[in-house]
């Protein structure tokens, strides 16, 4: 026997087929259909379900492992749980993103075809377009997972199959080709993925009513600027430096005085490995300059762009040596006519401070440990600058003249959740993010989804989960999280040290059920902690981090002489005086802002994963999967979805779309919204369980029952 949910919505279309005057089309389209359900009964064996919500045993975690492990191997990497996309990363080119591809995804209905990348991009299409509103697409999984590779699938989508003419293909040229370039300035080899994102991304794609793509923005979140002067082993800095320096014309090396190896450069060769067989950065060197050129930087703005990417490399090979008195004095003298910026800096700027005593301002020498702290601090916030001013850049390029209405599609490409072997400040920020992300996910998905049925008196059980809110709050309550503690221990300089601040986290935070200390570390997890580190039990898994550090990449000090010198043009106006937040709190608030964007349009998700920590391709490991099934919310998600309604349109909506579909409807319904519905959907054959009346709005049990009424709305 057919498995009786599985074919509903092919049902559906047979049934409206026999129920209607048969047109051509859907004579055609039920062929089709029938012939489909031949194959795939003898392939579902082998392929698993394409959709977790049809699963016999949904609510078994096993048996979602089951199916994905089966997709897998056959090179299905896709899955949904009704309209959220699982993808699953197969290290390895599957040629399933084609122009071919793209043309069979187009505008046909989203269940009609096995789940992919681009069927979610063309139903968040046509959805913009048919209810004129704003959505976005959460993209998340830990890093590696393929998240950023799936936001460059959906924007590619939407370059073809959006309409064109010769001024929209500029914008589609421009938004494309904005990938590439912040990818080299802001992507990095990690352990953990080659291409790994060092900053959030938030883009909003925007679009005409016609459904032309008109513009775009980008919202940039904390660059790991730290990168910059520091790498583990094993990963690199930016790739912009090594693409410069590998691909970089001999003319351009020349001026900028800089040698065709990356080993000469203090700043590359941190983490031991230069050269990553996965990326080639003479190629992709071109492809950054194209880019630059397209998008309409100016030669001189480009100029200046990589004379600043060469002194941050120069700057990095300044040594100093302690002079008679100890105080630090620049040791290389031979370095200074390559230097883009002015002497002072370099004489004066980086051996001394600046102290106010009294109204009078007096030069302090430094000691050697100071210079070099000093100028690692320069080099990294004129490389954060230098990506701010490039994001703004980009902004400007992508911007949209024309002051009509639109809506807008976001991409939203964040950090995964991170755990190294030692995690510090970079990945508290990281992983807090994460918290705030899967916080909103709870709240737009799971409990508005409760609040709606309970608003609108729909009869239904209520789905356990486990809301991390109370995580949240650990971090970032005002005056009692992690965040406040360290603001304060920021507030007292000379004073406060990374222990102090984890002594104050201890006092604060030693009973709380997520936190975990050295000192009572044996009790709650069994396992030891070292001196200086802290735990936090995140929704995702445990992290520990160790406290060093953390002051003073929360404080991004800039000696304020440093900050006085004018930096190359490009970055005039952009140098501002003061910190007046330290850098976890302007997180804080900038993800706050984030959550405000997001809210106001209507989500949609990818949850991405990894097969397995080796970055290979075919290897499908049960307990890391498992692992990410759990945390990326996918049990919960399944049972609200599979006990609940996945489709709701207000009354009147419905009735106005769909009304030319029964005589007594057509055109004019006199009665209420409720009624009119009532009426069409007895005409169309819904069946008792399939739907349910709200107070205000119709709930479909299953898509396929809007898609086969949204068929014969095609065809009728
Ligand atoms: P994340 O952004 O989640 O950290 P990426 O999107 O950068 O991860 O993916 C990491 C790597 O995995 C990519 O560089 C690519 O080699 C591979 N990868 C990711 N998604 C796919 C895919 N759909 N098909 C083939 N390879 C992929
Ligand atoms: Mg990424």
């Amino acid at each position: 026997p057919l498995p009786s949910v599985q074919y509903m919505h092919y049902g559906s279309t047979i049934a409206l087929y026999m129920t209607h005057s048969c047109s051509k089309l859907l004579e055609e389209r039920c062929n089709r259909i029938l012939r489909d359900m031949e194959g795939s009964l003898t392939a579902r064996d082998r392929v698993g379900i394409q959709d977790f919500v049809l699963l016999d045993a949904y609510t078994s975690e096993s048996a979602v492992l089951d199916n994905l492990r089966k997709r897998f191997n056959e090179n299905l990497i896709y899955t949904y749980i009704g309209t959220l996309l699982v993808s699953v990363n197969p290290y390895k080119e599957l040629g399933i993103y084609t122009k071919k591809q793209m043309d069979i995804y187009m505008g046909v209905n989203f269940f009609e075809l096995p789940p992919h990348i681009y069927a979610l991009a063309d139903n968040v299409y046509r959805t913009m377009l048919t209810e004129t509103n704003n959505h976005f697409i959460l993209i998340s999984g830990e890093s590696g997972a393929g998240k950023t590779e799936a936001s460059k699938k959906i924007l590619q989508f939407y370059a073809v199959s959006c309409p064109s003419t010769k001024l929209l293909d500029n914008v589609r040229d421009r938004l494309l080709l904005s990938n590439p370039v912040l990818e080299a300035f802001g992507n990095a080899k990690t352990l953990k993925n080659d291409n790994s994102s060092r900053f959030g991304k938030y883009m909003d794609i925007q679009f005409d009513h016609m459904g032309g793509a008109v513009g775009g923005h980008i919202l940039s979140y904390l660059l790991e600027k730290s990168r910059v002067v520091h790498q583990n082993h094993g990963e690199r800095s930016f790739h912009i430096f090594y693409q410069l320096v590998e691909g970089g014309e001999e003319d351009l090396l020349r001026w900028l005085g800089l040698e065709r190896n990356c080993q000469r450069y203090s700043y590359l060769v941190q983490g031991e490995c230069a050269k990553v067989s996965s990326v080639n950065d003479k190629s992709d060197w071109k492809t950054v300059r194209k880019a630059l050129s397209v998008i309409e930087f100016s030669e001189s703005n480009i100029e200046s762009l990589f004379a600043i990417i060469a002194s941050v490399l120069h700057l990095g090979n300044a040594t100093f040596v302690a002079d008679s008195q100890g105080y630090a004095t620049l040791n290389n003298k031979n370095y200074r006519k390559y230097l883009v910026m002015c002497d002072w800096l370099f004489s004066v700027g980086l051996t001394h401070r600046k102290i106010e005593a009294r109204s009078e301002e007096v030069l302090s020498p430094f000691t050697v440990d100071q210079a070099v702290y000093a100028k690692d601090a320069l080099a990294k916030a004129i490389y954060g600058r230098t990506f701010t001013w490039l994001v703004n850049e980009l902004n400007e390029s992508l911007a949209n003249k024309d002051s009509s209405r639109k809506t807008v599609i976001g991409l939203l490409d964040i950090y995964g959740f991170e755990v190294f072997s030692v995690n510090s400040f970079e990945q508290f920020c990281i992983n807090y993010c994460n918290e705030k992300l899967q916080q909103l996910f709870i709240q737009l998905t799971l409990k508005s989804e409760q609040e709606e049925y309970e608003m609108e008196g729909i009869e239904w059980e209520s789905v356990p989960y486990f809301n991390n809110k109370i995580i949240c709050d650990l971090v970032e309550e005002k005056f009692k999280g992690i965040i406040s503690v360290l603001d304060e221990e920021c507030l007292r300089p000379g004073e406060a040290t990374d222990m102090t601040f984890l002594e104050k986290l201890e006092e604060k935070m030693g009973g709380h059920p997520h936190f975990v200390t050295h000192k009572l570390a044996d009790q709650k997890t069994r396992k030891t902690l070292e001196r200086g580190d802290f735990r936090l039990l995140h929704y995702a898994g445990e992290v520990t981090y160790c406290v060093v550090g953390f002051l003073d990449k929360n404080n991004d000090l800039l000696y304020r002489n440093i900050k006085e010198v004018s930096v190359p043009r490009v970055l005039a106006g952009t140098v501002v005086a003061r910190n007046l937040h330290p850098v976890a709190t302007q997180f804080k608030s900038s993800l706050v802002g984030l959550t405000e964007i997001l809210m106001s349009k209507e989500p949609w998700y990818v949850r991405c994963m990894k097969p397995n920590e080796g970055k290979q391709p075919g290897l499908f490991d049960d307990v890391l999967v498992r692992h990410q099934v759990k945390y990326l919310g996918l049990m919960e998600h399944l049972r609200v979805r599979r006990a609940g309604f996945a489709y709701r349109r207000r009354y009147e909506i419905f009735l106005q779309r769909y009304k030319p579909l029964c005589p007594d409807t057509w055109p004019n319904w006199k009665g209420t919204a409720a009624e009119g519905v009532e009426c069409l959907i007895k005409h169309l054959g819904y069946k008792p369980d399939e739907y349910k009346m709200g107070r205000t709005k119709i709930f479909i049990r299953h898509p396929r029952t809007l898609f086969a009424t949204e068929d014969a709305f095609e065809v009728c």
